[in-house]
């Protein structure tokens, strides 16, 4: 979406309408250049209504990200931070990746208001929508080696649901090994791990998250899996402002954690909310093959504990997906 676009919303008003000719006045392009950047925000997934004589109106309100009222929420969190916000961005993670390179400080953050190119495991896509979703990327710096970081994502998932549950949603809300938040069994946020540094460290890691905030029906409906957004299961519009300062928060926490503890130290609450713990699931290798076993636990390093044949068996996260027995859709490691 141009820059315009983001100028345009901003503008705009969700209960009159501004018309053209005030829009282009105000910014100083031709009234065509606001219609063609408008129809750009609606292919982005924004509704806006036109009216020929009346202008543009908002088809509902839109909060974008604010970096002071983000500030503000994060407290003593903001000075540990370095908080940017971009309009658009192909990937926040591969940017930061590429910042991590040049030496980028820990507690480099990127929010996006959209992403054009976001990215899950193994070449997977990441979809969300302008204002829709919440996708930002955070680089945080280990002393350790990349092989003491497991149990990372478990951990970033967790921090996300105690901000949830501190946001008072926690309807359904739970998680699934290794990095996926849940909510009624559909996907609500999911956390992308990179890494650059040695086995023996240290090790800079970006750590992104996208999260669903509202996401347009459409959008939702194109995902190849079942998901779900906050406004559904919150039932009440949450703030994304407040939202990714409670995010940022928890992360922040439970990272200072881990690099004192390890996931040990989170494994009975992670536990507690595992969507699959003691149930039975298909294990997809990235070699196509499926086996069905049963879930009986994470260890200390993160990895997820099986039950087969009567022995328990510990699966490392690189290259598999889990997937509830009996779950629609997909049946195959991507
Ligand atoms: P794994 O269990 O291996 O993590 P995954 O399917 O959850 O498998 P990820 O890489 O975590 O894979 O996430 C990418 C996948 O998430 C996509 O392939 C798609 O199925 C799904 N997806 C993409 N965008 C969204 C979204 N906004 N909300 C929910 N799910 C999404």
């Amino acid at each position: 979406m141009r820059p315009l676009a983001f100028q345009l919303l901003r503008e705009l008003s969700h209960q009159r309408f501004t018309s053209g000719v005030v829009l282009a006045q105000k910014f100083g392009v031709s009234r065509a250049a606001v219609s063609e950047a408008l129809h750009d925000a609606g292919e982005s997934g924004v509704e806006i209504f036109s009216l020929t004589r009346r202008g543009y109106r908002l088809a509902a309100p839109i909060e974008l990200l604010d970096i002071d009222v983000l500030r503000d929420a994060l407290g003593v969190t903001a000075k540990r931070l370095n908080l940017e916000v971009v309009e658009t961005i192909a990937s926040t993670n591969t940017e930061l990746m590429s910042r991590a390179a040049d030496g980028a400080p820990s507690g480099t953050c990127i929010a996006a208001e959209m992403q054009t190119a976001g990215r899950g495991r193994r070449g997977r896509v990441w979809q969300s929508a302008f204002a829709s979703s919440l996708t930002f990327s955070l680089l945080w710096r280990f002393d350790r080696g990349a092989a003491h970081l497991g149990g990372l994502s478990l951990v970033v998932g967790l921090a996300v649901v105690r901000a949830l549950h501190e946001l008072g949603v926690s309807r359904e809300v739970a998680l699934k090994w290794p990095n996926d938040v849940l909510a009624g069994h559909r996907k609500l946020a999911g956390v992308l791990i990179e890494s650059q540094g040695d086995m023996l460290g240290p090790t800079a890691v970006v750590i992104g998250v996208g999260i669903n905030v509202r996401l347009p029906t459409a959008l939702k409906e194109s995902i190849d899996q079942p998901a779900t957004d906050i406004d559904t299961i919150a039932g009440a519009e949450i703030s994304r402002n407040t939202l990714l300062a409670a995010v940022l928060r928890q992360l922040v926490t439970a990272l200072d954690e881990f690099q004192r503890d390890g996931f040990a130290r989170f494994k009975a609450e992670w536990i507690r909310l595992h969507a699959l713990h003691d149930k039975p699931v298909r294990v997809l290798h990235a070699d196509g093959s499926v086996v069905e076993t049963t879930v009986c636990g994470v260890a200390d390093d993160g990895a997820l504990l099986v039950r087969q044949h009567g022995r328990e068996l510990a699966l490392a996260s690189g290259e598999i997906s889990l997937r509830a027995v009996g779950s629609e859709k997909r049946t195959n490691a991507k």
